[in-house]
């Protein structure tokens, strides 16, 4: 294979000390290279580049505000471990304030050196208060001036997660949680924002963004939203690759989960926005492609939706707003096979 000339003893040592061989690298190389629009060799020789060049090892800021830390979880989950996770080692990450060993003083200290020094590329998870700044401070200093402050210096600004990339369930609080986007607005700041949404984040989504702006240097194609198009975007709707969705055609909707008969059955009247959610989990699926939320009996929240969370609550029945939205649109018959 083209792509194994590329790939030097010393990156192939590391990959391997973690148990991942040359075959199931370039395997990862294959899937991510397809998304990004460039050939296996391309990006293997790119990527690889971009994991040797030591003095340009790319810095990497992560900030937490208003957020629950379910994002930083999705980060650090390793089933394997993953190939990437070894890609995020080789990440300078700067700063995380969950998972660094350093606390206090000694951070502050990082987060002004990294600022000062510019370039990286800046994470935040959760969302910024838009009611009054006292609701997310850290070390005495307002979240959402931290944020501004590290996006003017910043390479590019990722938006992750339901709340960071558009309030998500603080949106809902009294704290009035806002989006990345809206409060670099409010300062005028003109930083392009990239919206990593779903709730939580998914690792796939983030780190192959982060290689995106890694190996290419540039933004990848957003959809209306904000949202990487090659995991996002109209032709990404859930409802499209459901396994239920045979039985929504046939107007088969579970209303009794202790019915063994209705098991597999769309969950429409049980609340799922499925038909209104941009995201390919039908297709990748969650934790290293075991299961999404519609196959384990859960319904669709559209977590990764500007109208999460306060528009699709309640999740489990059909008065939310969202679903009143999609039983309007299937009344005047927009699902039909044809037509979807
Ligand atoms: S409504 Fe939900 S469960 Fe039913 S087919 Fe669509 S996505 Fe699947
Ligand atoms: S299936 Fe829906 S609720 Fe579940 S993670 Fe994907 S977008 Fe979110």
């Amino acid at each position: 294979m083209k792509g194994e000339k590329i790939l030097n003893d010393g990156l192939m040592n590391i990959f391997e000390a973690h148990g991942i061989n040359r075959r199931d690298f370039l395997k990862y190389c294959a899937a991510t290279a397809a998304l990004f629009g460039l050939s296996e060799f391309e990006f293997s020789s790119k990527l690889a580049y971009a994991l040797e060049s030591g003095s340009k090892k790319p810095s990497v800021m992560w900030l937490e505000g208003l957020a629950c830390a379910g994002c930083t979880i999705s980060l650090t989950q390793s089933l394997h471990p993953p190939v990437s996770s070894i890609i995020l080692d080789k990440i300078s990450l700067r700063q995380h304030d969950t998972i660094m060993a350093a606390a206090g003083h000694m951070v502050e200290e990082i987060h002004d050196q990294t600022v000062k020094e510019g370039g990286y590329i800046l994470i935040v998870e959760g969302a910024i208060p838009s009611a009054d700044d006292r609701f997310c401070e850290i070390g005495g200093r307002p979240f959402r001036k931290i944020v501004e402050e590290a996006a003017r210096k910043s390479k590019a600004v990722l938006a992750v997660g339901a709340c960071g990339a558009f309030g998500g369930i603080p949106r809902a609080t009294p704290s009035k949680g806002i989006s990345v986007t809206e409060s670099l607005k409010k300062a005028k700041i003109d930083k392009p924002v990239i919206n990593i949404s779903t709730c939580p984040v998914h690792t796939d989504h983030l780190v192959g963004t982060i290689l995106y702006v890694l190996v290419t240097g540039n933004i990848p194609e957003l959809d209306s939203n904000g949202r990487p198009a090659m995991y996002f975007g109209d032709s990404r709707l859930i409802h499209d690759n459901c396994r239920r969705r045979a039985h929504f055609d046939a107007g088969e909707f579970l209303n009794d989960w202790n019915d063994p008969r209705q098991k597999d059955w769309c969950l429409l009247q049980k609340g799922c926005k499925g038909p209104m959610s941009h995201s390919d989990c039908s297709i990748r699926r969650w934790n290293d492609g075991i299961n999404f939320c519609i196959d384990c009996g859960g319904v669709c929240q559209a977590c990764g939706e500007p109208s999460f969370y306060e528009h699709v609550t309640p999740l489990y029945t059909v008065e939310s707003e969202s679903s009143k939205k999609i039983m309007a649109m299937k009344k005047a018959g927009m699902f039909t096979k044809e037509e979807s």
